[in-house]
């Protein structure tokens, strides 16, 4: 089993539609996959088709251990499972405050997935915060997406000093995965001039496949699923198709096309 945290502290950056789309491009791919939502948000529980304020077991439960993860993980129609989020895990930034080892709850609560699962996919929420973190202390590897814009690289140096206390503190084995390049646009210059330092700064991390802008993208989380569903032809799934295969390519698994 392997963890990635899906991170970035801004908001809008696509971090929500990565994971949900690269849950559900994994599971086409053969792989089992768990849905993590971590955002009080649930975004990524209601782009997978599930209704958050419908759920009675969801992450919250998990963290605080009321249950475990087998007893609240829900099924997606895209083939993958989920963890689900609402608006009660709003309270947990507090409410762990006095718990032992609040930093560990996810990690633990994952430890009893190795033999079901390939991969879980954590989306996190748009702040360096105790949800956050315990995403990075739960994973092996963050993927972090980001839009090529001016002020990028600034905030992206806030998530590699977090990214380094984790490693020194908590999880030494975290590494970065893949900076992956979301609501691109190959016209712009300012999109290639910022392309171009990440590249400096990042190297091979930065993923060959870009997600471009696209409004199937934009529009499949409002009919409750990935975009690969949605519109399976359009530019934004073949992208997320894409970036699966280069995913898994990079981590040596053969993977074939689901029947
Ligand atoms: P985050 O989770 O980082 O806050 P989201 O994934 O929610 O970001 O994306 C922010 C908004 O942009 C959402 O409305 C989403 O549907 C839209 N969006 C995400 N990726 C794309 C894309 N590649 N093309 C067009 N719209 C996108
Ligand atoms: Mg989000």
């Amino acid at each position: 089993m392997k963890a990635f945290a899906i991170a970035n502290q801004k908001g809008g950056v696509g971090k929500t539609s990565v994971a949900v789309n690269l849950s559900a491009t994994l599971a086409h791919y053969g792989q089992r996959v768990l849905l993590v939502d971590l955002d009080p948000q649930g975004n990524a529980t209601t782009g997978s088709g599930i209704d958050k304020n419908d759920v009675e077991k969801t992450v919250y439960g998990v963290l605080l251990g009321e249950y475990g993860v087998a007893a609240a993980r829900l099924k997606a129609e895209a083939g993958y499972d989920v963890l689900a989020a609402n608006r009660e895990l709003a309270g947990a930034e507090i409410e762990l405050i006095d718990v032992d080892e609040r930093e560990y709850r996810l990690r633990k609560a994952l430890h009893t997935l190795d033999d079901d699962t390939d991969f879980v996919v954590i989306d996190c929420p748009p702040a360096l915060n105790l949800l956050t973190v315990n995403a990075l202390t739960a994973a092996q590897a963050v993927i972090i997406p980001m839009q090529c814009e001016y002020y990028a690289l600034e905030g992206l140096s806030d998530l590699v000093g977090t990214l380094r206390k984790v490693k020194a503190n908590l999880n030494p084995d975290i590494e970065i995965e893949a900076l992956v390049r979301t609501m691109y646009d190959p016209r712009s210059s300012l999109t290639t001039q910022v392309s171009e330092e990440i590249k400096s700064h990042f190297g091979d991390k930065v993923f060959d496949t870009v997600i471009p802008r696209n409004i199937r993208i934009a529009e499949a989380p409002s009919f409750g699923k990935p975009v690969i569903l949605h519109d399976p032809a359009s530019k934004g799934a073949q992208a997320h198709f894409a970036f699966a295969r280069e995913l898994l390519t990079r981590q040596g698994i053969a993977f074939r096309e689901a029947a």
